[in-house]
């Protein structure tokens, strides 16, 4: 069946169109090396306002090694000009790893028969919560397997509550994103209510026929469903969505140019794009042997990746997970990362209880092992300021509010600040002497780059944090 390119039609098959994707792809190979519109594109790109998918596809394929020079540069100012030198931290959560369906890259597929399966109950969450706390971790992002009877989305409602509602010491988790299963927009509309920051969901690939073929069983199995989900996450209220593809499982090309044309199209119809995108890549996993796998992408390919997306949408934030290694990450964090996570763990109840990662639960091999402290300590090492900030959404500054300020460029004059606060907090409260020394000459070195104004009231905030007699300050 025919389907026309419609980036605000409500059907994948319009929104994602494959004549499109494979149109763009034929444009990009025939002009990667024309360099008149190569330069006409980094003109254009320079004007930091971001990209078409057509355009940043040819950046993608061209191989000049000037152009990329010039791609790799821009991607840093770009960076350093929306986001400036802070990082936002958060860890991933997972409750329950029972699944039904049948995704062929992921060992928490219904057919694996020997991976430990484990739900948490609430006291259980209550535990692997005050764990994180104690880490230093204000901002969570909860997974879950999909399975309608185990972790019905009542489970998910009640989970973040329970989360929510945990004070443990000075420590407080002000920001659970979720990572559920597609679904309705009744239920889209509960997760809103409960008050969570953003809805995640990876396409995992763009490509219909090698989606179709990677989720044999179960309700992921239906592309369309899986692929419309955001405008349902949309319709039912939730205004900052979090988009990507898992690199590995199709052809870069084609998940890159299909992940822009997903942005443009919540642009198109929303007036907002994704709030994120994340890049994950697949990792060898219990049953998971990525040497089955032909279209994985080598560290070269994924750095250029980064940094076209950067250039393509400068607004849209983009995290980075443990899959990657520490080397990987400090190549990319300079190209456009704005979150990373930190001493993560994905199996479930890996936090309060270590041991109970074996017998394996885990969903895949992280390489990043370091502690949360040694990951803040490195970052501040490079000059970056980590930040556990999560004003923004608590302020209501959310979907094309949150867009506006940064659109404007204006996310600095509240990040900075904010980012200083509860780094202090993160200073005081769980860091080691070293990473506390770091921190405080740090913050000393920022404090001077801010207005006399705001520099002022950051530092009375900053003085009761040290005091202990406030925390959660925010402007
Ligand atoms: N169950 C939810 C769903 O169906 O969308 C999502 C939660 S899942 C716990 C989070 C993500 O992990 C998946 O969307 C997938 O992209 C990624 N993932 C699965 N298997 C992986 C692997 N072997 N290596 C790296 N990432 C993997």
């Amino acid at each position: 069946m025919e389907h026309k390119y419609n980036p605000k039609s409500l059907i994948a098959d319009e929104f994602i169109s494959n004549d499109e994707i494979e149109e763009s792809l034929r444009y990009a190979d025939e002009n990667k090396n024309n360099l008149p519109l190569l330069q006409t594109i980094l003109q254009k790109a320079r004007l930091e306002k971001g990209l078409t998918h057509r355009e940043a596809a040819v950046l993608l394929a061209c191989d000049l090694p000037e152009i990329n020079e010039q791609i790799f540069s821009l991607a840093q100012q770009i960076k350093i000009n929306y986001y400036g030198n802070r990082m936002v931290l958060f860890a991933p959560l997972y409750l329950s790893n029972y699944c039904v369906n049948g995704c062929v890259y992921c060992p928490y597929h219904a057919k694996n028969k020997h991976i430990f399966r484990k739900k948490m109950t609430q006291d259980e969450i209550r535990d692997e919560v005050i764990a994180l706390q104690d880490m230093g971790h204000k901002r969570l992002a909860i997974e879950l397997g999909e399975d309608p009877v185990n972790n019905p989305i009542e489970y998910v409602l009640e989970s973040l509550k329970t989360i929510y509602s945990i004070k443990h010491k000075n420590g407080a988790i002000r920001r659970v994103n979720v990572n559920i299963a597609a679904t309705t927009v009744e239920n889209y509309r509960k997760l809103k209510d409960a008050g969570i920051g953003t809805y995640i969901l990876f396409q995992e690939t763009y490509n219909r026929q090698s989606y179709e073929t990677l989720h044999p069983t179960g309700p992921k199995h239906d592309y369309a469903w899986h692929t419309e989900a955001m405008d349902r996450a949309m319709e039912g209220g939730i205004d900052d969505v979090g988009i990507g593809v898992l690199f590995g499982l199709s052809t870069y090309r084609y998940e890159f140019t299909g992940l822009l044309m997903h942005a443009e199209h919540l642009e198109a119809v929303h007036g907002v794009g994704p709030h994120t995108i994340s890049v994950p890549r697949l990792r060898p996993a219990d049953d998971i042997d990525t040497n089955d796998f032909k279209d994985c992408i080598n560290d070269d390919i994924f750095a250029k990746i980064v940094a076209c997306l950067r250039i393509a949408v400068p607004y849209t934030g983009m995290i980075i997970s443990t899959r990657e290694s520490k080397k990987t990450r400090e190549r990319v964090l300079k190209l456009g990362i704005s979150q990373l996570s930190g001493g993560s763990k994905t199996s479930v109840g890996g936090y309060s209880h270590p041991e109970r990662e074996e017998p394996n639960s885990a969903q895949f091999d992280v390489i990043d092992n370091r502690t949360l402290d040694e990951v803040i300590n490195w970052l501040m090492t490079m000059d970056y300021i980590p930040s556990f900030c999560t004003a923004c959404y608590r302020a209501g500054r959310t979907g094309d509010r949150f867009m506006e300020l940064c659109k404007a460029k204006q996310i600095h004059n509240c990040c900075h600040p904010n980012a200083l606060l509860t780094l202090q907090e993160y200073l005081c409260d769980y860091a080691s002497p070293e990473t506390r020394e770091l921190g405080e000459k740090l913050i000393a070195k920022e404090l001077a780059t801010l207005s006399p104004q705001v520099a002022a009231t950051t530092s009375a905030w900053l003085e009761k944090i040290r005091n202990n007699t406030g925390r959660d300050f925010r402007f």
